[in-house]
């Protein structure tokens, strides 16, 4: 029989929470209603974690994982764990614990009153640095007022999804893959609950600075074409300024006897700040072009060392 269930769990080098992930997840599972499976997602760990893992899924037959080839990055793994998730109705959480699985049950509850879609979000970061915090809480602001779509503020990945959004988020090709963004993007009826996010149980924070800043240039790129924008609005601002600037010189030049117009300095920076403009509009353009470019290479999102536990793969299963 199919689990109605399925929660989907990365893993990065978790040796540390692993136990504690699966005592909390599993009592939560116990009270469930209705059969559930735990879907672990190796993601090329190079601690004890895929050990752990096995020896979970020997003793508990609800645990079933994959094992990605190497390390392919948070967002992919919770792709390849949609795909071969099996059941009606999908949770994803992080490993740490940030996300409690205590709330899972009210999550399902919403998902009973008809919401395709249950979203966490976090009224508060308990114990996250002021860096952290800073830069989370302007990113998600500049996301919502740049993104096309509605992306709302301060969510993470940590949701419920119905089987059929699953589906339609299976079969979106691309591969940078923004998974709060897809999950808005798809519509139904969404809806959120509130949570304060606990800190990490143990271990490091596996997202560093660079892959979190990575995370979000994707999302604004993947979902918004405003940043191409930004450099047509400079480069008119710029021209007006030229003009501006031609008719002066001109005049100061022939109708001003000791004309003030001397100006090394002023073509020094004048070249420096369009150098500076042209750059990092190049920049942007690069950020469009490059994702153009992984898109029609067409690789496969990942590949797989280990799988184990679904007796019957999904038909989804593999990202293409
Ligand atoms: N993770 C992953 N691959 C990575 C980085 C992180 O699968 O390359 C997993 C990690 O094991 C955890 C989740 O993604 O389950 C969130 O990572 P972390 O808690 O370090 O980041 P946070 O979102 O708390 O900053
Ligand atoms: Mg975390």
């Amino acid at each position: 029989m199919l689990p109605t269930y399925s929660l989907i769990v990365p893993i990065y080098n978790e040796e540390a929470t692993l136990h504690e992930l699966y005592r909390r997840v599993s009592l939560v599972m116990n009270r469930l209603d209705a059969p559930a499976e735990l879907v672990l997602i190796n993601d090329g760990s190079h601690d004890r974690s895929l050990s752990l893992i096995r020896e979970l899924h020997q003793e508990d037959s609800r645990v079933c994982y994959l094992s990605l080839a190497r390390n392919f990055g948070h967002q992919i793994a919770v792709t390849a764990g949609l795909n071969f998730a099996r059941g009606r109705v999908i949770v994803i959480l992080d490993a740490d614990l940030q996300d409690p699985p205590e709330l899972i049950p009210a999550m399902i509850e919403k998902w009973n009153q008809g919401y395709q879609v249950v979203y966490a979000q976090r009224t508060q970061r308990r114990k996250e640095g002021w860096f952290k915090r800073f830069t989370a809480y302007t990113f998600y602001r500049l996301l919502k007022n740049l993104a096309d779509v509605e992306i709302p503020i301060d969510t993470g990945d940590f949701c419920l999804l119905d089987r059929q959004v699953v589906d339609l988020l299976n079969a979106m090709p691309e591969r940078n893959r923004y998974i709060r963004g897809l999950r808005s993007w798809v519509g139904f009826q969404q809806t959120s609950i509130k949570f304060e996010r606990d800190p990490r149980f143990a271990g490091e924070v596996k997202y560093t600075f660079s892959k979190s800043f990575g995370l979000a240039v994707n999302g604004l790129v993947s979902f918004s074409i405003v940043p191409l924008r930004i450099s047509t609005y400079v480069g008119l601002f710029a021209a007006v300024v030229a003009l501006v600037m031609a008719v002066l010189v001109l005049y100061w030049r022939i109708f001003v006897p000791h004309s003030p117009v001397t100006g090394l300095a002023t073509i020094i920076v004048a070249i420096f700040f369009l150098g500076a403009v042209q750059l990092v509009s190049i920049g942007i353009l690069g950020e469009y072009i490059g994702r153009i470019y992984e898109e029609v290479k067409n690789r496969p999102l990942y590949t797989l060392g280990e799988v184990a536990g679904f007796e019957r793969q999904p038909e989804a299963s593999r990202s293409r």
